[in-house]
């Protein structure tokens, strides 16, 4: 139900603005109150009104009833004096009056038209219980009141006992009176009338003072927008600053977080850019030296155009090899939804990597070891992780010593897999680890071209493994060998 509302509300789009609901808010608080005070007031004086109508005809007609024993009209009908008294209380209270006798006979209707019928209502009997009652009929503007005629005389009568005095106490006849409240309405629409124009005079005040605090209440919103535009068009790249608010703080706070990133990755990009044209013309270079130096020589020997053309090859090669790790690690920059995940025996997986790799260990006598402590099938994207893995172990037999050993390990829990590379390589140096997954980042430059690195592998291998959720851990010590550990998620998270 919440919820239906909300999305009505949402959908209009003027309630999205928290300028209109702040307006709104205000405008209610400032109506609500008033008319409801317009109410109250209204009704208290009508209910108080009626009540001092009731008390005034109930004290009137109590004389009345005294009149009316001591003419004995209850008898006779004929007394000018009650008649007229009649005529004056009826005409007062722009009502009707009945007199009604013990056997529920209206012996008197000032409308002259009841006369002679019998009326027994719940009322009139009471009444003649000794009870009065009032009734206020809102809807027909008039009071209906039935007073006992009660002869006093006789219930005050000397030696009379207690249960005598009750008897003697019952009335005699009832006077049941209808009286008008149009007085009391016409009052009361006087009254509400002017209420409302008073209360209309306040909601134009109220509409005012509503929008001029909404405006108010929302302007540091707009700064920050402001702000933030002007960071967007570029008129500063400043931090910004709207502290009107601890919202607008948080907000700006994010914001200048936000923006301070924005710089980091620009910055990265920037190097990342001067990086690729250095690392793609260095083999260029290369080659424009050999062939200059081979054009510029008259007659070359069949041998050195060899010795040349194959150096110009391997710089072709190594040309490409950078521009293929470079399209990889585009294609990583992407988010991870792009992973194409399946059930993969994991196990096999590093077989085949390992199968492909062991020509290359053998050539520089290295031993490749692989332990599996258990079979794990995993939800991963096979070609990707296949890269990732591949770069560890081809790194494992690059950066190690001739006749050294490479030992692959895998194991798994009931939430992660764990593939271990670690080797009996050349280590990396302390400071050196928190940068080798830069991109281009190699710890002995010149090395590393000559055994053909482009320094992209690792950059390559975290991003993959960033994308499965998993993460990857470093060990090495310089001299002695270096422990990379990958731990990766079996299920993929959504
Ligand atoms: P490269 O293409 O140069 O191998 P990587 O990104 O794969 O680039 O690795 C970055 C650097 O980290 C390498 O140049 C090397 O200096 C160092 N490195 C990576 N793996 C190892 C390892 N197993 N043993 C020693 N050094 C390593």
């Amino acid at each position: 139900m919440v919820a239906k509302w909300k999305a009505f509300l949402g959908k209009i789009k003027i309630l999205r603005s928290l300028k209109a609901r702040l307006f709104f808010i205000i405008l209610l608080a400032g109506i609500i109150p008033s008319t409801g005070m317009r109410y109250a007031i209204l009704q208290s004086y009508e209910d108080r009104s009626i009540n001092v109508r009731i008390a005034d005809v109930q004290n009137q007609f109590k004389i009345l009833a005294n009149h009316l024993i001591i003419y004995g009209y209850l008898h006779d009908t004929s007394s000018e004096v009650v008649n007229s008294e009649l005529d004056q209380l009826s005409n007062l209270y722009d009502g009707r009056v009945l007199i009604i006798d013990k056997n529920f006979k209206v012996i008197k209707d000032t409308y002259g038209i009841s006369e002679g019928k019998t009326v027994i209502s719940e009322e009139v009997i009471m009444c003649f219980k000794g009870t009065s009652t009032t009734n206020y009929d809102r809807k027909n503007g008039y009071i209906e009141i039935t007073t006992p005629i009660v002869d006093t005389v006789v219930s005050a009568g000397a030696g009379a006992k207690p249960e005598e005095t009750e008897e003697a106490n019952l009335a005699e006849g009832v006077i049941l009176s209808s009286v008008s409240t149009n007085t009391i309405m016409t009052t009361l629409d006087i009254l509400n009338r002017r209420a409302l124009i008073a209360e209309l005079i306040a909601l134009v005040f109220i509409v005012a003072i509503a929008f001029a605090l909404a405006k108010l209440l929302t302007a540091p919103f707009e700064r920050v927008t402001q702000a933030i535009n002007d960071v967007k068009a570029g008129f500063t790249d400043e931090q910004i600053s709207v502290n009107d608010y601890v919202e607008t703080e948080h907000i700006v706070d994010a914001f200048n977080q936000l923006l301070g990133r924005m710089k980091v990755l620009d910055d990265s990009r920037q190097e990342f850019v001067s990086n690729v044209s250095h690392e793609l013309k260095t083999p260029l270079t290369s080659m424009k030296v050999l062939a200059d130096s081979l054009l510029m020589q008259e007659e070359v020997p069949a041998e050195l155009y060899k010795e040349f053309m194959t150096d110009i090859a391997n710089e072709i090669e190594r040309e490409n090899k950078i521009i293929n790790d470079l399209l990889s690690l585009v294609k990583m920059d992407k988010k991870a939804a792009d992973l194409n995940v399946t059930s993969v025996d994991v196990n096999e997986l590093l077989e085949l990597i390992l199968k492909r790799l062991r020509p290359i260990a053998r050539r520089k006598e290295i031993e490749i070891i692989f332990e599996s402590i258990r079979p794990v099938t995993a939800e991963v994207d096979e070609v990707k992780l296949t890269l990732a893995l591949s770069n560890l172990v081809e790194n494992a037999i690059k950066y190690n010593n001739p006749s050294g050993w490479v030992k692959v390990t895998l194991d798994a829990d009931h939430q992660f897999f764990s593939v271990e590379v670690a080797d009996s390589g050349i280590g990396i140096p302390e400071e050196a680890q928190e940068h080798i997954y830069e991109r281009f980042y190699r710890v002995d430059k010149s090395h590393s071209r000559e055994i053909g690195g482009t320094g992209l592998g690792l950059a390559i291998t975290r991003s993959v493994i960033l994308m499965h959720r998993g993460s990857i851990k470093v060990m090495s010590e310089e001299g002695k060998g270096t422990v990379f550990n990958v731990k990766i998620p079996l299920i993929h998270p959504v």
